[in-house]
């Protein structure tokens, strides 16, 4: 058997990570695992621990840890996963990324990548963002018009603004991502695991060339 393609996909909110993480996924036949996704399902499911990641993502901070470790660990040793994955969202601090060392060991990841956008592109593209409930395609204000119409394209699901979405939520995030998860993203780079790529152009194109790189990796 193949070695597993194991991908993460590193990028602030609204850099397109998720939509080159969907491409990617159908690309290569390998699940898109998205933390954040995870956790607004667990939310949306209204359990206690629904409520409790849900309180936390609501005021744009980040969920511990130790709690992530369950999630993680839980969602990887699922069957679909074990040829490889997207792994978008995750991980976001030191301590998530030697756990995900550990629990991927020997083989380790594949390959990490950084879809590198300005602050002002994404406020805009984040603010003008709307999601669909169901199937989780993201539409955009004044492109899509299933975001205008509040209907998915794709499934018939509700389109929203999630709730995390608003211009306060969106700079706390880039402040944490600014000083948790950029420092991290040097940790794969010094490891020479890490491919940086501008995020800002069609995000056909911006797929295409990240598909390039992988397979010249793979070889
Ligand atoms: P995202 O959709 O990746 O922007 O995630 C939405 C929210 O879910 C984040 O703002 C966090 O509150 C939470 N979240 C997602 N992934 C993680 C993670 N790896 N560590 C901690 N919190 C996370």
């Amino acid at each position: 058997m193949a070695a597993p393609l194991r991908i993460i996909v590193f990028g602030k909110q609204g850099s397109g990570k998720g939509t080159l993480a969907t491409r990617l996924s159908e690309r290569f036949a390998i699940p898109h695992v998205s933390t954040g996704d995870m956790l607004r399902d667990a939310k949306a499911s209204g359990t206690e621990f629904g409520k409790k990641v849900g309180a936390i993502m609501d005021a744009g901070q980040l969920v511990p840890d130790d709690v992530m470790e369950d999630v993680v660990r839980d969602r990887l040793a699922e069957p679909d996963a074990a040829a490889g994955f997207i792994l978008d969202g995750y991980p976001r601090t030191d301590g998530q990324a030697a756990f995900l060392d550990d629990l991927l060991a020997p083989e380790g990841i594949s390959v990490a990548v950084e879809l590198q956008v300005g602050d002002p592109v994404v406020l805009d593209r984040i603010t003008k963002r709307r999601t669909c409930m169901k199937c989780k395609t993201i539409y955009a204000l004044g492109r899509d018009d299933s975001a205008t119409s509040g209907t998915c394209a794709e499934c018939g699901g509700k389109v929203v603004q999630r709730e995390d979405d608003t211009e306060e939520a969106v700079k706390i995030r880039l402040e944490r991502y600014q000083e948790q998860t950029e420092p991290m993203i040097e940790y794969f780079a010094g490891r020479g695991l890490l491919e940086r790529v501008s995020g800002e152009g069609d995000p056909d194109e911006i797929a295409a060339g990240v598909v390039t790189l992988i397979e010249a990796r793979r070889g």
